[in-house]
This record gives C-alpha cells, sequence and structure tokens, in this order.
C-alpha cells in the first residue's frame, strides 16, 4: 500500500528526514512517535503529497504520489496537526460542504455523514462548530478525513488535546477499522495509546528512522521481560521474603523454567507466577536518551 523508498526532505538546506524507507500494507495501523522536531508531521504531509521530497519517492499503491497526486488524493484522508474548521457552519454543514468537494452524491454523502456523526459520538450537529469544545471539533476534523472512506488514513496527532476518555473512544474507534482493510498512520505523543493500536511502530530521532517493528519484536529487541514466582515453603531459604512467601526474580526463560521445576521437585507450593513486559515508554526513554543512536 504504501512505500518510502529513501525518503529525504530538507528545509533551506536542513534535513528534517533522512533517507527513510519503509513500507506499510492494507489494514495495517502504524504508529510513528518521536521527540518534538523528529519529523514525524514531515513524513505524514509527504506521504499525503502535501509536500514533495528533496530525495527519494513515497509510493502509494505503487505510484508516485507526487505524479498521480489528484487520482490518490482521493483514497487519501488526512488530519493535520492543528486542523482550522469553519466556525460559523454547523457540524452537518461543514461535513456536507466537503462531501461536495469530494463530487459525492447528496444521498449517499447525508448517509455517510450521518454514520460518522453516530460512531464518532458527535452529539449536536447542528450547532456551530466555533461553539464545540476542543475534543468535538477535533472529532468533526476526524470525520472530514474518514467522509470520502479513504483506504489511506493518515492522523497527525489525532488524539491532541482530548481528554482521557475521549481519547480513549478515538483509539477504540481506529481499532475498529483494522478490519475495513484500511491502512492508517498516525503519530502520537501518547506512547500508551500508540502500543495498544498499531500493529507496528516507527521510531524517528532526528529525522532518522531507529527501529520499524511491530511492538512484539520492539520489546523482544530492546525492552526487558522479568518474570517473578512467589512460592512457599516449610523450611527456611535464603530468597528474598514478603509476608508468607519467598519471591524469586528473573529475566531469563531457561531460570524461570529451572525454579518452577526445583519448586515441584522439593515439594514447595507455587504461589503466584507473573510476567511483566516493558512499556514502549521505556523502550523509547531508552533510545532517546541513547548517545549512540
Ligand atoms: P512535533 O512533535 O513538535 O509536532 P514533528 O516530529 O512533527 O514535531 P516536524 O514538524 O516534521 O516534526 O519538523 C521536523 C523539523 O523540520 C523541525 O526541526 C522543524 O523545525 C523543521 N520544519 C518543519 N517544517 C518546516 C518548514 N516549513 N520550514 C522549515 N523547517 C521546517
Amino acid at each position: 500500500m504504501i512505500h518510502l523508498d529513501h525518503v529525504t526532505k530538507q528545509y533551506h538546506g536542513f534535513t528534517a528526514v533522512q533517507d527513510l524507507e519503509f513500507r506499510a500494507a492494507a489494514g495495517e495501523i502504524i504508529g510513528i512517535i518521536g521527540h518534538n522536531g523528529a519529523g514525524k508531521s514531515t513524513t505524514l504531509k509527504m506521504i499525503a503529497g502535501l509536500i514533495a521530497p528533496t530525495t527519494g519517492t513515497v509510493y502509494i499503491n505503487g505510484r508516485d504520489i507526487q505524479k498521480h497526486g489528484v487520482a490518490l488524493k482521493r483514497q487519501i484522508g488526512y488530519l493535520p496537526e492543528e486542523s482550522p474548521l469553519y466556525e460559523n457552519m454547523s457540524a452537518r454543514q461543514y461535513l456536507m460542504f466537503f462531501s461536495e468537494l469530494y463530487n459525492m452524491p447528496r444521498a449517499h454523502a447525508r448517509r455517510r455523514i450521518d454514520e460518522l456523526l453516530t460512531s464518532l459520538q458527535l452529539q449536536n450537529p447542528e450547532k456551530l462548530i466555533g461553539e464545540y469544545s476542543k475534543g468535538m471539533k477535533r472529532k468533526v476534523a476526524i470525520a472530514r478525513a474518514l467522509l470520502h472512506d479513504p483506504l489511506l488514513l493518515i492522523l497527525d496527532e489525532p488524539n491532541s488535546g482530548l481528554d482521557p476518555l475521549t481519547s480513549f473512544f478515538i483509539i477504540q474507534y481506529l481499532k475498529s477499522l483494522r478490519h475495513s482493510e484500511k491502512t492508517i498512520l498516525l503519530s502520537a505523543h501518547n506512547l500508551f495509546h500508540v502500543e495498544s493500536v498499531c500493529d507496528r511502530v516507527a521510531i524517528l530521532k532526528n529525522g532518522r528512522l531507529l527501529v520499524f517493528d511491530t511492538m512484539e519484536a520492539i520489546r523482544a529487541n530492546l525492552g526487558k521481560r522479568e518474570f517473578q514466582i512467589a512460592f512457599r515453603a516449610n523450611e527456611t531459604l535464603t530468597y528474598a521474603r514478603r509476608d508468607d512467601n519467598y519471591l524469586y526474580h528473573t529475566h531469563e526463560i531457561d531460570d524461570l523454567t529451572a525454579m518452577l521445576e526445583k519448586i515441584s521437585a522439593r515439594g514447595w507450593t507455587l504461589v503466584d507466577l507473573a510476567a511483566q513486559e516493558s512499556a514502549l515508554e521505556e523502550i523509547y526513554v531508552k533510545l532517546m536518551t541513547n548517545p549512540n543512536d
């Protein structure tokens, strides 16, 4: 669906994005994360065809977005980081207005707008957008990006400025789109959200792609997994204790297996076994503070 073929973007000689190479398939949700100024918005704008790479090519379904922009843009929904809306229109009027720009037949547009208003829980669609809260405005902007049912959805910080419940709702909504074969690219600073919704994550640092992989692989390669066992024994042992239990910690699956065998062989009683994995945030902080990257 998407192929960034060695894409670099320079602004007046300053390299904002350097030699990005990645692919995303239909049905995938890809998270792009990185510090302020890492190049996330620049990358998303190039994929949306709004700015041209200085070198390299962005292919959407095998076609260069710069050469086939008009045709390809019909398949793209783009939510900018900041999305000014027409404040003196109601949400419904605003979406109808955009449906006309997309040449959507009126009856179809009405149905689609109703569907989006309902699924995004956009209440009071007849109210002027200028009277909406920030979260409601963001939902209108998301509805606009989805209006023409694009195959590729590019969302630049969709949750910026939203309260936790609305953010959670938007993330759940994006998850529900996974089955529609859309490719979704989103940038976000809330790594918990990225972790919960994205199939693969791209980590940018100073315009370069440090990591692009599934959460599972990122955790396995860059994170830590810790196992903790609590057990009881009718004898005095040198393990750490909490209340009546002895505690055992390890990062190694082989040590865990050996300890479980030992507990069984000695007739001790297993009370609890827990595994904890590094959160994306922990891995991200480690990467960002590594001076070698
Ligand atoms: P944030 O998390 O703060 O939104 P970002 O990762 O989206 O940051 P970009 O907006 O892509 O980062 O910016 C990457 C770099 O390119 C920054 O150093 C920024 O100052 C610079 N930059 C972005 N747009 C322009 C522009 N139009 N002209 C000059 N420099 C720009």
